[in-house]
């Protein structure tokens, strides 16, 4: 692992005057300064080898011959913040370390100021971060970031985002906010929610995903949409499952299926054969729900060899097919996936007449991914008549339809173009590209596995005065 494997070095030069790491091999024979950390120093007395990390890459310095220079040297500890100049001396050709950032040279430093002291760290962070008691990681995640492990994470996910982003913006895509302040949505899980001061007793929900607001930028006519989205929902939390996620949200008028597919099947293998990443199969193999089910028990799979899985090879497959509707516990029906998707068209009918409704397929289709269900989208019903169709079949009144969805119904009237579309959970993508087993090892700042915010105390109680704003009265556990 190094920096260097995800990090391209500034195209654009800054007029600065310190020098990047990662650039240093390039300046042999000339007197750089950088700025950075020490990572770790090795005192013998009359030289100090200290390894200087930014957050291009570490080069190995060292300090001899220079008295002041060299008291300076052995006060320096691990996580001190340090401008240093030096000259960039090309190693012997016996001391040249092979495939390793400034493997080839040394810098014989002339100058040290500590910019910054730095108290002994929890852990030690040149260790792999891994093997260490994850509530430490999380209570001390800035330092717990600037591992090499997490450095590497989070530009990872960096680059898959900008590469996915740019993909789409090149053909014409659109980037949308949505609310964070919305209404509390059918989409499945339970909601976040949040009170309103002005609306004592009323809440606005956190968004489980942008569903409905995207569907209705394809009303508005902008045909091509995508959204770098925050999806909050209070599911339980597993290990790739987080309170929080993050996805590349996408809707697109005019197309059917296999058009939504296609481009999005497009965007992964450019962007992650870019990265440097093997597809298993092109293009992903089309599996309906009922084969899946048949061969692997499950609607999401892993179709690696173990060869494949030592090459870190991808394996990417589309489960389509799957049925529109399941059974409740209490024996009603309720949606598979979303209740917005539009119906087979063999279906509609169906449908339509409220018949033969355990056998109606959706035009859902999910993206698999290593065992990880990578993404998941559908064409939507865009006429008013099916949408109703469908909550009528779930059991609600044209009443209960109305109250539930009627800004989708009446907004529907007006011409709504065919449209359809997808989300991808970036989180999910970036652990396969990592290797990651864990959500948290590609977000920046997860929560616990308890659901506790990492570095800050939320949730915590809140002031009697606020509440009392909020108009909320709250009962103690035990009041229950
Ligand atoms: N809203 C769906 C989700 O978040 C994705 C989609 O159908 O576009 O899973």
């Amino acid at each position: 692992m190094s920096f260097l494997h995800v990090y391209s070095l500034n195209k654009i030069k800054m007029k600065m005057k310190r020098t990047l790491i990662g650039e240093l091999s390039s300046l042999k024979g000339e007197k750089v300064e950088i700025n950075g950390w020490i990572h770790v120093t090795r005192d013998q007395s009359k030289m100090v080898f200290c390894d200087i990390r930014d957050r291009s890459g570490k080069v190995q310095g060292v300090v001899f011959g220079k008295p002041e220079v060299l008291e300076i040297a052995k006060t320096l500890k691990a996580e001190y913040v340090v401008a240093m100049t030096g000259m960039v001396n090309a190693r012997p050709e016996k001391a040249v370390k092979e495939g390793v950032v400034n493997g080839d040279i040394e810098l014989e430093i002339t100058s040290i100021t500590v910019l910054n002291e730095a108290a002994t760290t929890p852990y030690d962070l040149t260790e792999d971060s891994l093997g260490k008691d994850e509530e430490v990681r999380l209570k001390h995640r800035s330092l717990d970031l600037r591992t090499e492990r997490m450095q590497r994470n989070i530009r990872v996910r960096s680059e898959f985002v900008k590469r996915c982003r740019d993909f789409l913006m090149e053909r014409d895509f659109c980037e949308i906010e949505t609310p964070l302040l919305t209404e509390s949505t059918p989409e499945g899980s339970r909601d976040f929610v949040v009170p309103s001061r002005h609306n004592p007793g009323k809440f606005y929900a956190l968004p489980q995903s942008p569903q409905q607001y995207k569907q209705l930028l394809m009303n508005a006519g902008f045909e091509r949409y995508v959204q770098i989205a925050r999806a909050i929902r209070d599911e339980d939390l597993r290990a790739d499952r987080g309170y929080e996620h993050t996805q590349i949200d996408v809707e697109m008028s005019f197309v059917e299926q296999s058009d939504v597919m296609d481009i999005i099947e497009e965007m992964i293998v450019t962007t992650v054969e870019a990265m440097g990443h093997t597809v298993k199969q092109k293009p992903f193999p089309r599996v309906t729900y009922a084969e899946s089910m048949e061969k692997y028990g499950a609607d999401k799979f892993d179709m690696r060899t173990d060869d494949d899985k030592e090459n870190k090879v991808l394996a990417y497959a589309w489960v389509i097919d799957f049925p529109f509707f399941e059974k409740t516990d209490k024996g009603t029906w309720t949606f598979t996936h979303n209740p917005f998707s539009m119906p087979k068209a063999e279906f509609i009918e169906d449908l339509m007449k409220g018949e033969n409704i355990e056998n109606i397929l959706t035009t859902q289709y999910d993206l698999v991914c290593n065992g990880y269900e990578a993404g998941g989208g559908s064409i939507r019903a865009h006429k008013p008549e099916i949408i109703e169709a469908v909550y009528k079949v779930m059991g609600n009144t044209p009443e209960e339809t109305q109250e539930k969805v009627g800004h989708m119904l009446e907004a529907f009237k007006y011409g709504t173009p065919p449209h359809g579309g997808i989300a991808l959970g970036v989180e999910r993508s970036v652990m396969n590209l990592t290797g990651e087993e864990s959500l948290r090892e590609v977000q920046a700042f997860p929560m616990t596995r308890k659901g506790q915010t990492a570095v800050m105390n939320a949730p915590k109680a809140l002031e009697i005065e606020q509440l009392i704003e909020l108009g909320i009265s709250v009962k103690k556990a035990d009041d229950k």
